[in-house]
């Protein structure tokens, strides 16, 4: 007999096949009990018959216990009143291992203890559906990039120098030098692009980030494409194709999880739709002053300004050319004004937040080093980042993709800490 997966279900219906999985839910009366399968791979309805199976196997299936693990054995039936379209008429039921009073019921109990019981919050419908999107935007990232002639490089996790705000830093020890947690693999992607022409990243990043937010991760994996003889304007359209991209193939090959977190599906349509709209940060601030916001041109927005100018758009919307002071040294200057860098923060819809930051980096040999002092950064460190602008120096732009961003916004959760398996935040690294 063969042994499937409930996914496979729709391959072997009127077959007789044996499933391992585990009991999720239970509803039985004197002659009939339904049991709700899991296997991982899906959901599904076991029904027992009691007329149909021995008395013993009955007595089973009317006493099993939530997150109970069986393999169960029966035939394959369509049906369409299930949401699942397909059960499976059970003959045999076999414990494998009993789970007594499961601890947790995911409507019933407060955030802190799922949280204290993620290692088994992770078996709720919801948070499959969840981890199935996150399983699909790094899919389709890794094709989306195959496509355009991308390759994947890794840079190292363990740093000698941080490419950014050095407050949120991660600090170890290597061997006898400090080294740090990469908070952003980027320096590394420009030499990497140097060499190999288009590249990205996919990996781990790390910010000791001290504030709570629902959108901050203290571990979080971040996309990190960067392109030679790519300007500004060029890596955009790229950005946008990319994140039409993740959208698209969600629906196509999420629309279980899509349905199981209730995801408006014509709302994400309209994430397809290009090009995104943009907007200057000099507008964004006009924008805001109108509105009431009480906020000065040279500052950095944070999430209330984000959401009232992504609430005017339907689509994800571009903010151009912030000020020179709130960003990174790497960013090129805008060409007809030296106040503002070739930069955009990518904004998602419905108050998501920023999902990437990207730029245009500066080629320059003497403008870069000008900066780093300005930065008051050892320009010893970055004598190899230097190199690149010594040698062959190009015009390149690339970007930074928040995984757990996109996962968050694309699932419609409310918090970010869902988007990931075990999540790291301020005051929690358990489980
Ligand atoms: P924010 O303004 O939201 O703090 P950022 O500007 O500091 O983000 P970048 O350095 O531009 O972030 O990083 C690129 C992307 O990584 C962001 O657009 C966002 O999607 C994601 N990101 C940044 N910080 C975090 C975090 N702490 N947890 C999860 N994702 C993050
Ligand atoms: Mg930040
Ligand atoms: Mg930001
Ligand atoms: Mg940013």
């Amino acid at each position: 007999m063969e042994k499937i997966r409930i996914i496979e279900a729709s391959k072997h219906i009127g077959e007789m096949v044996r499933i391992g999985g585990w009991i999720s839910n239970k509803r039985s009366s004197g002659k009939i009990a339904f049991l709700q399968l899991r296997d991982g791979s899906a959901y599904f309805q076991g029904v027992v018959v009691k007329s149909e199976v021995e008395e013993s196997i009955f007595d089973l299936a009317k006493s099993l216990t939530q997150e109970s693990s069986v393999w169960v054995t029966g035939i394959i039936q369509e049906d369409t009143r299930s949401k699942f379209g397909y059960e499976i008429h059970v003959k045999e039921i076999e414990v494998i291992g009993e789970s007594k009073d499961y601890p947790i019921t995911p409507k019933e109990h407060g955030t802190e203890f799922l949280m204290d019981h993620r290692h088994l919050w992770l078996r709720s419908s919801k948070q499959h559906a969840i981890m199935q999107i996150r399983n699909e935007v790094i899919r389709a990232t890794y094709e989306f990039f195959n496509n355009e002639g991308f390759l994947k490089v890794d840079p190292p996790i363990l740093t000698g120098n941080a490419a950014e705000d050095t407050t949120e830093l991660f600090h170890t020890q290597y061997f006898e030098y400090d080294a740090f947690l990469s908070q952003s693999g980027q320096l590394y992607m420009e030499a990497a692009a140097m060499a190999l022409g288009k590249v990205f990243s996919f990996g781990p990043t790390f910010r000791a980030e001290k504030s709570k937010t629902r959108r901050h991760l203290i571990e979080f994996w971040m996309i990190e494409p960067e392109m030679a003889f790519m300007d500004q304007n060029e890596s955009l359209e790229i950005q946008e194709k990319y994140v039409a991209y993740l959208v698209q193939n969600v629906l196509d090959n999420c629309d279980m999880a899509l349905d199981i977190l209730e995801r408006d599906k014509e709302l994400l349509k309209k994430y397809t739709t290009l090009p995104y709209p943009r907007i200057s940060y000099d507008e964004a601030v006009d924008l805001l002053q109108n509105n009431d916001f009480d906020i000065e041109w040279g500052e950095d927005f944070g999430s209330p300004q984000e959401t009232f100018i992504a609430n005017q758009y339907d689509q994800p919307v571009f903010i151009l050319n912030y000020p020179k002071a709130i960003k990174p040294f790497y960013m090129k200057p805008h060409p007809d004004r030296d106040d503002v860098v070739l930069c955009a923060d990518m904004i998602a819809p419905e108050g998501y937040g920023e999902i990437i930051g990207g730029s245009q980096r500066e080629d320059d040999y003497e403008a870069l080093q000008t900066q780093l002092e300005k930065h008051g950064l050892d320009i010893k460190d970055y004598d190899w980042y230097l190199d690149l602008r010594r040698y062959g120096s190009v015009p390149h732009s690339g970007f930074g993709l928040g995984l757990e961003r996109t996962i968050t916004w694309l699932s419609g959760t409310e918090h970010i800490r869902e988007a990931i398996p075990f999540p790291r935040l301020l005051n929690r690294i358990y489980p």
